[in-house]
C-alpha cells in the first residue's frame, strides 16, 4: 500500500510564500523524487482554493498532487461563495479534504453534508480524504472508539464499496491533538488505526485494504515513530507542513 504526507495548509501561505516553499523542494528535487519513487509514498498539498491552480503547476514537476481542503454539498447553482467539486476536477485538483474537525465543529458540517460531499467528489473522480476523530472529553469518557465508529458509518454507510480500494482514504485527526503540539502517543493512534480497520470490515463490510493517515500535531520529530506503525499509512499535517525544510523531513520518514 501507498504511504501519504499530505499537507493541509488551512488559512495559511501567500505566493510568496508558496513560491519559496517550492523553490526549497526544486532544490531537493532529486532527493523528492528518489522518495517518491522508491518508497511508494504520495506528497500532496491542500492550499486554499485561491493558490490551487498555482500549486498544480508547481507541484506538477515534483510528482506532487494538489487537493483542497473542502468542497461543496450541492453540485453547481446559486450557492454564492461555495466551490464545486466539478469546478476543482476542472481546475486539476486530484484530492479533497472532507469532514475536517475544524469544517464540523466551527462550520457545523454534519453527517449527511459529510456524505453528500464524498459522493460529489467522488463522482468527478476526486480522491477523498475523510477525516474522523474524537474530542478530549470523548476520550476521557472512554467513548473514543464509538464516535469514530458513528462518524465512519453515518458518512461512508451508503457510498460505493469499490471505491475504498484507492478512491477514498481515511484520517484519524483526534481533535485534542489538532494544532494543539499534543499528539497522540504510536500506541494510542496504531490502537485507534487498528479498530477503525475492524469497524470498516465489520460494520461498514469493507474488505479491502483502506489506507488510514494520522493527524494531528505531526512533526519531523515525531512522525517516524508514527510510520512505524502497522496501521499507520501516512500523515495529515497541518502546521509543521507550512515550511519546505519541515515538509521534506516529513516525506523522508520510513514506512
Ligand atoms: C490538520 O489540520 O489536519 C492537522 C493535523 O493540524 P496540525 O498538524 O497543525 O495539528
Amino acid at each position: 500500500m501507498k504511504t501519504y504526507i499530505v499537507g493541509n495548509w488551512k488559512m495559511n501561505q501567500s505566493t510568496n510564500e508558496i513560491n519559496n516553499f517550492f523553490s526549497f523542494l526544486n532544490t531537493e528535487k532529486s532527493e523528492l523524487s528518489r522518495i517518491l519513487s522508491s518508497e511508494n509514498k504520495e506528497a500532496w498539498i491542500a492550499p486554499q482554493f485561491i493558490h490551487l491552480s498555482m500549486v498544480r503547476e508547481l507541484c506538477t514537476p515534483l510528482a506532487m498532487k494538489v487537493g483542497a481542503q473542502n468542497s461543496s454539498t450541492h453540485e453547481k447553482g446559486a450557492f454564492t461563495g461555495e466551490i464545486s467539486s466539478k469546478a476543482l476536477k476542472d481546475i486539476g485538483a486530484h484530492f479533497v479534504i472532507i469532514g475536517h474537525s475544524e469544517r464540523r465543529s466551527i462550520f457545523k458540517e454534519d453527517y449527511k453534508m459529510l456524505k453528500d460531499k464524498i459522493q460529489l467528489a467522488l463522482s468527478f473522480n476526486l480522491k477523498v480524504i475523510f477525516c474522523i476523530g474524537e474530542t478530549l472529553q470523548e476520550r476521557e469518557e472512554k467513548r473514543a472508539v464509538s464516535v469514530v465508529r458513528t462518524q465512519l458509518e453515518e458518512s461512508l454507510r451508503d457510498i460505493n464499496k469499490t471505491a475504498f480500494t484507492s478512491e477514498i482514504i481515511l484520517a484519524y485527526e483526534p481533535v485534542w491533538a489538532i494544532g494543539t503540539g499534543k499528539n497522540a502517543t504510536p500506541d494510542e493512534a496504531q490502537e485507534m488505526h487498528a479498530a477503525i480497520r475492524g469497524i470498516m470490515t465489520n460494520n461498514l463490510g469493507i474488505n479491502s485494504e483502506v489506507a488510514i493517515l494520522y493527524g494531528g500535531s505531526v512533526t519531523p520529530t515525531n512522525i517516524q515513530e508514527l510510520m512505524k506503525q502497522k496501521d499507520i499509512n501516512g500523515a495529515l499535517v497541518g502546521g509543521a507542513s507550512l515550511k519546505a525544510e519541515d515538509y521534506l523531513k516529513l516525506c523522508q520518514a520510513k514506512k
